[in-house]
């Protein structure tokens, strides 16, 4: 059995729960889903999940609630986490925005709404690294990845931009790979040993 931990704080929540408990289906594990609202749960996770939504909000209850470190200490243990979107703002080094308070467990910047001032949504297919077919890319007021750390592999671009990367145990995606019934980034992110050449 694999315990998936979904940050709940705000945000896509059921998608994810439901991403994951697919992605486990079909690879004949058994996931329980356990939604993360205060302190003390994290630490019986073996994956995280990091929601898209309102990046703000999500950095500020996970600091209020003490599950700021615990989702720290979690990635430290090497244990897999996935971001998206919102997501990948509160994990990532520096979101340039006062309001979010960064987790700092991957290394890039990024660029909140970067997308969403030339278009607010869109989805495109996309290459990603390791995935045999373009996946179906939903991007919602996207934020932009415009650094990334030495350590950080470039699984997918758009427009000359990273929209997925991945930093040892840690997968963070622009856009919402938990909003379509394609499990194949939970699958690289959780099932799949993937090795990329940069
Ligand atoms: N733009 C949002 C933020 O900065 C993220 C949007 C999303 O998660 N779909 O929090």
């Amino acid at each position: 059995t694999l315990i998936a931990g979904v940050v709940a704080v705000q945000g896509d929540v059921s998608e994810h729960a439901d991403a994951i408990r697919r992605a486990g289906r079909a690879h004949g594990e058994d996931v329980v889903v356990h939604e993360i609202r205060q302190s003390g749960t994290v630490p019986e996770c073996d994956v995280l999940l990091l929601p898209g939504g309102e990046s703000t909000a999500i950095s500020r209850l996970l600091h209020d609630e003490g599950i700021a470190p615990e989702i720290v200490a979690h990635v430290d243990a090497g244990k897999p986490l996935l971001a998206t979107c919102a997501g990948l703002i509160v994990a990532s080094r520096d979101a340039k925005d006062d309001r979010v308070r960064e987790l700092d467990v991957l290394d890039v910047s990024v660029d909140r709404n970067a997308f969403g001032r030339q278009k607010d949504s869109f989805e495109a297919p996309l290459d990603v690294a390791g995935l045999d077919d373009p996946f179906p890319a939903v991007f919602i007021r996207a934020p932009v990845i415009d650094d990334v750390g030495d350590d950080v592999e470039v699984l997918a671009s758009w427009d000359d931009n990273p929209v997925a990367v991945k930093q040892g145990a840690v997968v963070g995606t622009s856009f919402h790979p938990e909003l379509t019934t394609d499990s194949r980034v939970h699958d690289l992110a959780f099932f799949d040993s993937v090795a990329v050449d940069a």
